[in-house]
């Protein structure tokens, strides 16, 4: 394809996204239907990026990549799956349920609905995992992180970690390991230590103490393609969107100071009045030319890093847990899934389930057979059933660069959706969006970057 594409959309102008994971989708759905002509272009032949399933023949069946949780305060990723269609593949509790377990103590943290902003309360006050005291201190550290205006603490909060945060507010060892890590490992994939305290404080804030809306758990009932990959792309083919899959951007080229054509590594020009990157942060320095990577708006990305997630998937021969999900406090099993029943029942008399290792350092250079049997071993540890079951089918799924990392600092690593080059637009979960690396991160990013564009271009 070279020359200007003539798919101009209802403004008469074009659009080129790159990249077609969430935050490349978000924007190119957001710019369709404000009326740009749009072309998309993916590295892989499918869409999803970070978020997608695929068919796995060592195991036979489609399997995800690594499961993906979503929560009620995600309100840009839960209309975006609407737009897309695809709500009614998900679901969404009607209000916070889940089962936490330590050493063999196993308590329910659920919503009380109609305690409106209170409605963690009574089951923090049953919850058995921190003593008397602690609950004390908890109690106060929860009001400190309500009552914290984070816009104006922001560059004290983003450069202090979440865990000096929690001692300077008299939380003790336990209570940070029992109580606050297990908010923060699953949301921000990273051990508590490593956290800056405002990314913390905005989850806690969103997810926990707004609403009881905001803080149920949702989830695909499919495979992650079927949930945004697959209908996005009918998405914007249905509205005359330009699909340029397995095609593999090489160079942004600029001409003066504006972007001039965009060169995919098969030697084609993609030419358009703007450009949105959806890429990620290292694929964006790479496709600049030398001089603009260097300028600090773009080189500062280049301080970003990654945090690994590990999925240890394991089919039984038999049910061997009820529960949709529970998590496990002092185990290396942190969060373990039911697929069989996230998916409804298949007729299989077994039972596929799946354990989420976030901040999964200790796992990811390990080989895989250790780590099938050390979490078949403390699969059976934890479940009774577990004990007589047999494990038919194994598979391990290691994803060194899950997220970005919202480490002290990370801030001034996150550049805003608008660049200093007049008509080069990014989004990507790593953009400025005041959310760290999930889905609702990377559809936020896509819509800012789309309304920073119409507002321009
Ligand atoms: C195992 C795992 C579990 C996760 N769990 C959760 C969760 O429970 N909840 C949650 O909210 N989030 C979760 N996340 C994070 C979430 O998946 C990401 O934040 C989100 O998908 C990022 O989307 P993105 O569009 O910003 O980036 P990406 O998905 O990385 O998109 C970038 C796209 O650019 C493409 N690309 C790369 N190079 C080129 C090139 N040269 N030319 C063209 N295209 C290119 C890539 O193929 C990709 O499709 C998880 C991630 C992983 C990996």
């Amino acid at each position: 394809m070279g020359g200007k594409s003539d798919n101009g959309g209802t403004s008469g102008k074009t659009v080129v996204v790159l990249g077609g994971g969430l935050s490349g989708l978000s924007a190119a759905r957001c710019l369709l239907e404000l009326g740009y002509g749009v072309s998309l272009v993916e590295k892989r032949p499918f869409l999803g990026g970070r978020a997608y399933s695929f068919h796995s023949r060592e195991v036979e069946m489609e399997v995800d990549n690594g499961q993906h949780v979503f929560m009620g305060c995600c309100t840009y990723y839960v209309d975006f799956i609407k737009a897309l269609g695809a709500y009614g593949d998900a679901s969404l509790q009607e209000s916070l349920s889940t089962e936490v377990v330590r050493d063999g103590k196993s308590c329910k943290l659920a919503s009380s609905p109609r305690l409106g902003r209170l409605h963690l309360i009574p089951s923090f006050i049953l919850y058995p995992h921190i003593g008397f005291l602690d609950k004390l201190s908890v109690a106060y550290g929860l009001l400190r992180v309500r009552l914290t205006n984070r816009r104006k603490r922001a560059a004290q909060l983003d450069g202090e970690s979440f865990y000096d945060w929690l001692r300077g507010h008299h939380q003790s060892e336990r209570a940070i390991e029992n109580f606050w890590n297990l908010i923060v490992l699953p949301t921000l994939n990273d051990d508590i230590r490593n956290v800056n305290a405002d990314m913390a404080l905005m989850v806690v804030q969103e997810g926990f103490l707004k609403g009881p809306d905001d803080s149920t758990i949702g989830f695909a009932r499919v495979g992650l393609s079927s949930i945004a990959g697959v209908p996005g792309q009918r998405f914007i083919e249905d509205r005359g969107g330009a699909m340029l899959l397995g095609k593999a951007v090489r160079a942004i080229r600029l001409d003066g100071d504006s972007v001039e054509s965009v060169e995919l590594t098969d030697g084609s020009i993609l030419r358009a009045d703007a450009y949105i990157s959806a890429l990620p942060f290292d694929v964006l320095l790479e496709s600049l030319p030398p001089e603009q990577a260097k300028e600090p708006f773009f080189a500062a990305a280049a301080g970003l890093s990654s945090a690994p997630i590990v999925g240890v998937h394991l089919w039984y021969d038999r049910p061997v847990m009820e529960q949709e999900f529970v998590a496990f406090l002092g185990s290396p099993i942190q969060w373990v899934f039911n697929r069989s029943r996230i998916q409804g029942d298949n007729g299989s008399p077994g039972q596929y389930v799946c354990i989420s290792l976030s901040g999964a350092w200790d796992f990811i250079d390990r080989p895989k057979d250790d780590l099938r049997d050390l979490f078949t071993q403390e699969m059976r540890r934890l479940f009774p059933a577990a004990r007589d079951a047999v494990v038919e089918k194994s598979l391990v799924i290691k994803q060194p660069e899950a997220t970005f990392r919202c480490m002290p600092g990370v801030a001034a690593h996150r550049p805003s959706q608008a660049t200093p080059i007049p008509n080069l637009f990014v989004a990507g979960d790593w953009t400025d969006t005041d959310w760290p690396s999930t889905m609702e991160g990377a559809v936020r990013s896509g819509v800012y970057a789309a309304e920073a564009l119409a507002s321009r271009v």
